[in-house]
């Protein structure tokens, strides 16, 4: 949910998202459309539906346990590197290291004043990972990076800054085109991820025929909102009853 989303507007779906689903289970009992239905303002509806795909899969694989062996949870539906390192670690105390955009930049800047490989930010983050509390120490990189070492840096007050390479040596920033680090975003509004987000949301008020969603979205033409339906009847996210287009009922 924090993907692209700030803090402050997950938190209350957060939860009312794990009242209604406290158990993996849950959520895996649940239509798809239920589960859209809480995601709502959320965004990347995909996200939603890996979701809800992995909660089946660990609710009929893995007897409703989220699993801590990395193998494992990178077999879940819509989980990478970065989340089956995050639940390895922040949840079973797993010693891998979690290496989000925010470490990357401090390996990059702090570590290596050059922009790494993807192989070489991975080999970096598992050496930094001191034996004990690795946990801890994941979370304090998150922080570092969220807090002080952010895009545009805060230097100051950085409590690695005596020993940061970039910092003593100078140069251009290596991070903007180091391994994990993610790359800035093109526009919200007037994208298909909005697009999207527009139909969804016309659809949890209940199913709508084509031409209903065409008139809802006039300002974005009926070719593309067209071709939005069809990306998310692909997707799985919605489908389509006689003329009525509806959210999925998987
Ligand atoms: S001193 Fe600046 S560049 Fe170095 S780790 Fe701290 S915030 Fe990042």
């Amino acid at each position: 949910m924090l993907q692209q989303t700030q803090t402050s507007r997950v938190l209350g779906p957060w939860q009312s998202f794990l009242d209604a689903y406290p158990t993996p289970k849950d959520c895996a009992d649940a239509t798809l459309a239920s589960v859209l239905q809480r995601w709502s303002g959320l965004g990347y509806h995909r996200r939603a539906k890996a979701l809800h795909d992995a909660a089946r899969m660990i609710r009929d694989e893995f007897n409703g346990d989220v699993p801590s062996d990395v193998v494992d949870l990178r077999r879940l539906p819509g989980v990478g590197d970065y989340t089956a390192n995050a639940v390895a670690s922040f949840a079973y105390g797993r010693p891998v290291a979690v290496l989000d955009t925010n470490v990357g930049r401090i390996l990059a800047r702090a570590l290596e004043n050059r922009s790494l490989r993807a192989s070489e930010a991975r080999d970096a983050a598992q050496a930094l990972l001191p034996r004990r509390d690795s946990s801890a120490f994941n979370q304090a990189m998150l922080d570092l990076g969220a807090q002080f070492c952010r895009s545009s840096p805060r230097c100051d007050g950085c409590p690695v800054a005596g020993v940061c390479r970039w910092r003593l040596e100078g140069g251009l920033d290596p991070a903007p085109h180091s391994a994990a680090v993610s790359r800035p975003q093109s526009a919200f509004a007037g994208s298909d991820r909005q697009a999207r987000g527009r139909v969804l949301a016309a659809l949890r008020v209940g199913p709508q025929s084509t031409a209903q969603l065409l008139a809802r979205l006039g300002d974005v033409g009926d070719d593309r909102t067209a071709s939005v339906i069809a990306s998310l009847m692909r997707d799985g996210l919605v489908g389509r009853t006689g003329r009525l287009i509806h959210l999925s009922r998987d």
